[in-house]
Protein backbone atom coordinates (compact mmCIF):
# COMPACT_ATOMS: atom_id res chain seq x y z
CA UNK A 1 0.00 0.00 0.00
CA UNK A 2 1.59 3.37 -1.32
CA UNK A 3 2.36 5.76 1.94
CA UNK A 4 0.94 8.81 1.01
CA UNK A 5 -1.25 10.98 -1.26
CA UNK A 6 -0.11 12.71 -4.10
CA UNK A 7 1.30 16.28 -2.94
CA UNK A 8 -0.58 18.07 -6.02
CA UNK A 9 -3.65 15.99 -5.41
CA UNK A 10 -3.18 16.93 -1.85
CA UNK A 11 -2.73 20.41 -2.21
CA UNK A 12 -5.71 20.80 -4.78
CA UNK A 13 -8.20 19.30 -2.14
CA UNK A 14 -7.07 21.46 0.75
CA UNK A 15 -6.48 24.77 -1.04
CA UNK A 16 -8.89 24.29 -3.45
CA UNK A 17 -11.37 23.76 -0.01
CA UNK A 18 -10.41 26.52 1.71
CA UNK A 19 -10.60 29.22 -1.41
CA UNK A 20 -13.99 28.07 -2.07
CA UNK A 21 -15.19 28.49 1.32
CA UNK A 22 -13.60 32.01 1.28
CA UNK A 23 -15.38 32.85 -1.45
CA UNK A 24 -18.51 31.14 -0.60
CA UNK A 25 -18.66 32.82 3.02
CA UNK A 26 -18.13 36.22 1.04
CA UNK A 27 -20.74 35.48 -0.91
CA UNK A 28 -23.53 33.81 1.48
CA UNK A 29 -22.62 34.51 4.95
CA UNK A 30 -24.05 32.82 7.74
CA UNK A 31 -23.53 34.85 10.88
CA UNK A 32 -22.98 38.60 11.03
CA UNK A 33 -19.08 39.03 12.49
CA UNK A 34 -18.44 41.20 14.93
CA UNK A 35 -15.25 41.95 14.72
CA UNK A 36 -12.32 43.06 12.77
CA UNK A 37 -12.16 40.56 10.44
CA UNK A 38 -8.68 41.25 8.88
CA UNK A 39 -6.93 41.48 12.46
CA UNK A 40 -8.70 38.40 13.53
CA UNK A 41 -7.19 36.64 10.33
CA UNK A 42 -4.06 38.09 10.44
CA UNK A 43 -3.90 36.42 14.27
CA UNK A 44 -5.60 33.42 13.31
CA UNK A 45 -2.83 32.71 10.43
CA UNK A 46 0.25 33.26 13.14
CA UNK A 47 -1.94 30.74 14.93
CA UNK A 48 -1.63 28.31 12.13
CA UNK A 49 1.88 28.74 11.24
CA UNK A 50 2.89 27.92 14.85
CA UNK A 51 0.52 24.34 14.55
CA UNK A 52 1.91 23.32 11.15
CA UNK A 53 5.20 23.98 12.56
CA UNK A 54 4.46 21.98 15.96
CA UNK A 55 2.78 19.12 13.36
CA UNK A 56 5.83 18.88 11.25
CA UNK A 57 8.12 19.15 14.45
CA UNK A 58 6.59 16.74 17.14
CA UNK A 59 3.29 14.72 15.60
CA UNK A 60 5.01 13.49 11.92
CA UNK A 61 8.54 12.39 13.26
CA UNK A 62 5.89 10.13 15.94
CA UNK A 63 3.30 8.75 13.90
CA UNK A 64 4.65 8.58 10.76
CA UNK A 65 7.04 5.93 11.40
CA UNK A 66 4.73 4.51 13.94
CA UNK A 67 2.10 4.42 10.89
CA UNK A 68 4.93 2.42 8.82
CA UNK A 69 5.70 0.05 12.00
CA UNK A 70 1.97 -0.73 12.28
CA UNK A 71 1.54 -1.70 8.33
CA UNK A 72 5.08 -4.01 8.70
CA UNK A 73 3.99 -5.72 11.60
CA UNK A 74 0.32 -5.76 11.01
CA UNK A 75 -0.16 -4.05 14.55
CA UNK A 76 -4.01 -3.15 15.45
CA UNK A 77 -7.71 -4.25 15.31
CA UNK A 78 -7.59 -3.72 11.30
CA UNK A 79 -4.79 -5.61 10.64
CA UNK A 80 -6.32 -8.84 12.41
CA UNK A 81 -8.60 -8.87 9.70
CA UNK A 82 -7.54 -9.43 5.67
CA UNK A 83 -9.68 -6.80 4.58
CA UNK A 84 -9.77 -5.46 1.18
CA UNK A 85 -8.03 -2.64 0.97
CA UNK A 86 -10.69 0.02 0.13
CA UNK A 87 -12.45 -1.26 3.14
CA UNK A 88 -9.85 -0.93 5.70
CA UNK A 89 -8.93 2.67 4.38
CA UNK A 90 -13.16 3.31 4.92
CA UNK A 91 -12.71 1.86 8.63
CA UNK A 92 -9.19 3.70 9.11
CA UNK A 93 -10.72 6.92 8.59
CA UNK A 94 -14.48 6.27 10.55
CA UNK A 95 -12.53 5.13 13.41
CA UNK A 96 -9.98 7.92 13.62
CA UNK A 97 -13.12 10.08 13.05
CA UNK A 98 -14.85 8.51 16.18
CA UNK A 99 -11.10 8.41 18.77
CA UNK A 100 -11.05 12.05 17.44
CA UNK A 101 -14.74 12.93 19.39
CA UNK A 102 -13.57 11.01 22.40
CA UNK A 103 -10.51 13.46 22.26
CA UNK A 104 -12.93 16.47 21.64
CA UNK A 105 -14.88 15.88 24.06
CA UNK A 106 -11.79 15.28 26.74
CA UNK A 107 -10.38 18.43 26.24
CA UNK A 108 -13.59 20.09 27.39
CA UNK A 109 -14.39 18.09 29.83
CA UNK A 110 -10.95 17.45 31.99
CA UNK A 111 -9.64 21.34 33.14
CA UNK A 112 -6.59 20.56 32.15
CA UNK A 113 -7.39 19.84 28.78
CA UNK A 114 -9.80 22.58 28.52
CA UNK A 115 -7.05 25.51 29.06
CA UNK A 116 -5.13 24.43 25.92
CA UNK A 117 -8.53 24.30 23.86
CA UNK A 118 -9.59 27.50 25.16
CA UNK A 119 -7.88 29.40 22.84
CA UNK A 120 -9.74 28.28 19.54
CA UNK A 121 -12.97 28.46 21.04
CA UNK A 122 -12.54 32.25 22.99
CA UNK A 123 -12.27 33.45 18.90
CA UNK A 124 -14.90 36.29 18.74
CA UNK A 125 -16.24 35.10 15.19
CA UNK A 126 -16.21 31.87 13.39
CA UNK A 127 -14.90 30.98 9.97
CA UNK A 128 -12.78 29.15 8.26
CA UNK A 129 -9.85 30.65 9.32
CA UNK A 130 -10.98 29.36 13.20
CA UNK A 131 -10.25 25.98 11.92
CA UNK A 132 -6.88 26.56 11.78
CA UNK A 133 -6.64 28.36 14.74
CA UNK A 134 -5.27 26.02 17.50
CA UNK A 135 -2.72 26.33 20.76
CA UNK A 136 0.19 24.53 19.60
CA UNK A 137 0.00 23.21 23.40
CA UNK A 138 -3.24 21.36 22.24
CA UNK A 139 -1.83 19.98 18.94
CA UNK A 140 1.57 18.79 21.27
CA UNK A 141 -0.67 17.38 24.22
CA UNK A 142 -2.99 15.74 21.19
CA UNK A 143 0.27 13.54 19.54
CA UNK A 144 0.49 10.69 22.59
CA UNK A 145 -3.38 10.61 21.91
CA UNK A 146 -2.77 10.58 18.14
CA UNK A 147 -0.18 7.70 18.41
CA UNK A 148 -2.68 5.28 20.00
CA UNK A 149 -5.06 5.98 17.23
CA UNK A 150 -2.70 4.58 14.64
CA UNK A 151 -1.37 1.95 17.24
CA UNK A 152 -4.80 0.64 18.58
CA UNK A 153 -6.24 0.50 15.48
CA UNK A 154 -4.09 -0.23 13.32
CA UNK A 155 -3.95 2.81 10.71
CA UNK A 156 -1.68 2.68 7.34
CA UNK A 157 0.71 5.39 6.54
CA UNK A 158 -1.95 5.96 3.60
CA UNK A 159 -5.13 5.86 5.72
CA UNK A 160 -3.61 8.46 8.03
CA UNK A 161 -2.74 10.56 5.04
CA UNK A 162 -6.57 10.11 4.09
CA UNK A 163 -7.85 11.08 6.85
CA UNK A 164 -5.74 13.74 8.00
CA UNK A 165 -6.87 15.86 4.18
CA UNK A 166 -10.48 14.73 4.66
CA UNK A 167 -9.92 15.72 8.29
CA UNK A 168 -8.62 19.54 6.94
CA UNK A 169 -10.92 19.61 4.01
CA UNK A 170 -14.07 19.08 6.52
CA UNK A 171 -12.64 21.43 10.04
CA UNK A 172 -12.43 24.27 6.83
CA UNK A 173 -15.83 23.46 5.83
CA UNK A 174 -17.61 22.88 9.46
CA UNK A 175 -16.20 26.17 10.87
CA UNK A 176 -16.83 28.42 7.88
CA UNK A 177 -19.21 31.01 7.76
CA UNK A 178 -21.01 30.16 4.88
CA UNK A 179 -25.10 30.03 4.37
CA UNK A 180 -25.83 26.80 2.58
CA UNK A 181 -29.57 26.44 1.29
CA UNK A 182 -31.78 24.97 4.79
CA UNK A 183 -32.60 21.95 3.19
CA UNK A 184 -29.66 21.13 1.84
CA UNK A 185 -28.31 21.53 5.63
CA UNK A 186 -30.70 19.82 7.04
CA UNK A 187 -30.35 16.65 5.44
CA UNK A 188 -26.49 17.09 5.29
CA UNK A 189 -25.97 17.28 8.68
CA UNK A 190 -27.28 13.82 9.16
CA UNK A 191 -24.52 12.65 7.38
CA UNK A 192 -21.27 15.26 7.73
CA UNK A 193 -20.76 18.13 10.62
CA UNK A 194 -21.87 21.28 8.99
CA UNK A 195 -21.69 25.07 9.61
CA UNK A 196 -24.65 25.83 11.64
CA UNK A 197 -24.25 22.73 13.41
CA UNK A 198 -20.58 23.52 14.75
CA UNK A 199 -21.56 26.63 15.11
CA UNK A 200 -24.09 26.16 18.19
CA UNK A 201 -20.66 24.22 19.29
CA UNK A 202 -19.00 27.28 19.27
CA UNK A 203 -21.79 29.63 21.72
CA UNK A 204 -21.21 31.30 24.62
CA UNK A 205 -23.98 28.84 26.55
CA UNK A 206 -22.59 26.17 27.87
CA UNK A 207 -25.19 23.93 27.34
CA UNK A 208 -24.89 24.11 23.55
CA UNK A 209 -21.05 23.91 23.60
CA UNK A 210 -21.25 20.62 25.35
CA UNK A 211 -22.74 19.39 22.19
CA UNK A 212 -21.82 18.36 18.26
CA UNK A 213 -17.99 17.15 19.26
CA UNK A 214 -17.89 15.54 16.31
CA UNK A 215 -15.42 15.90 13.53
CA UNK A 216 -16.18 14.41 9.93
CA UNK A 217 -18.86 12.46 9.94
CA UNK A 218 -21.94 13.27 12.16
CA UNK A 219 -23.02 9.80 14.05
CA UNK A 220 -20.58 10.36 16.67
CA UNK A 221 -23.24 12.43 18.06
CA UNK A 222 -26.23 10.93 17.02
CA UNK A 223 -24.75 7.81 18.67
CA UNK A 224 -24.27 9.54 22.06
CA UNK A 225 -27.05 11.71 21.94
CA UNK A 226 -25.02 14.86 21.99
CA UNK A 227 -26.39 16.15 18.61
CA UNK A 228 -28.31 19.55 19.25
CA UNK A 229 -29.58 21.20 16.02
CA UNK A 230 -32.35 23.32 17.71
CA UNK A 231 -30.49 26.86 18.23
CA UNK A 232 -31.21 29.45 15.46
CA UNK A 233 -27.93 30.89 14.74
CA UNK A 234 -28.92 34.47 15.03
CA UNK A 235 -29.44 34.11 18.48
CA UNK A 236 -25.43 32.40 18.95
CA UNK A 237 -22.97 34.48 20.63
CA UNK A 238 -19.76 32.59 19.73
CA UNK A 239 -17.24 32.83 22.10
CA UNK A 240 -16.68 31.80 25.60
CA UNK A 241 -18.60 33.03 28.33
CA UNK A 242 -15.45 35.68 30.37
CA UNK A 243 -13.99 36.27 27.04
CA UNK A 244 -15.89 38.42 25.41
CA UNK A 245 -13.96 41.42 25.55
CA UNK A 246 -11.23 41.73 22.48
CA UNK A 247 -8.62 42.97 24.46
CA UNK A 248 -8.14 39.88 26.21
CA UNK A 249 -8.01 38.18 23.31
CA UNK A 250 -4.41 39.51 21.55
CA UNK A 251 -2.23 37.17 20.32
CA UNK A 252 0.05 36.74 23.55
CA UNK A 253 -2.75 37.03 25.73
CA UNK A 254 -4.11 33.63 24.14
CA UNK A 255 -1.06 32.52 23.58
CA UNK A 256 -0.30 32.43 27.61
CA UNK A 257 -3.96 31.40 28.29
CA UNK A 258 -3.56 28.06 29.11
CA UNK A 259 -1.35 28.98 32.00
CA UNK A 260 -3.36 32.01 33.61
CA UNK A 261 -6.49 31.22 35.86
CA UNK A 262 -9.97 30.72 33.73
CA UNK A 263 -11.74 34.01 34.05
CA UNK A 264 -15.54 32.41 35.03
CA UNK A 265 -18.77 34.37 33.81
CA UNK A 266 -22.25 33.06 33.84
CA UNK A 267 -23.03 32.86 30.41
CA UNK A 268 -26.72 33.61 29.04
CA UNK A 269 -29.30 30.76 29.11
CA UNK A 270 -30.00 27.93 26.69
CA UNK A 271 -31.69 29.55 23.31
CA UNK A 272 -32.74 26.16 21.71
CA UNK A 273 -36.24 26.35 19.91
CA UNK A 274 -38.67 24.06 21.31
CA UNK A 275 -38.57 21.15 19.03
CA UNK A 276 -36.37 18.26 18.92
CA UNK A 277 -32.84 18.32 19.26
CA UNK A 278 -32.24 16.74 15.76
CA UNK A 279 -34.06 19.06 14.07
CA UNK A 280 -31.94 22.20 12.19
CA UNK A 281 -33.19 25.70 13.13
CA UNK A 282 -32.54 28.19 10.54
ZN1 LIG B 1 -14.50 22.29 20.96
Amino acid sequence: MKGELPKWLNAVLVFGTLATVVVMELRRPLRKERNDKLRRDARNAAFALMSAATVGLAEKPVVGPLALAVQKNRWGVLKMFRLPIWAELALSVMLLDYTLYIWHYLTHKTSFLWRFHRPHHVDLDLDASTALRFHFGELLLSVPWRAAQVRLIGVSPLGLAIWQTLTLMEIMFHHSNIRLPYDMESRLCRIIVTPRMHGIHHSVVRDETDSNWSTIFAWPDYLHGTIRLNVPQRSIDIGVAGYQDPAQLTLGKVLEMPFTPQVTAGGPGPQSLPMPRTILAP
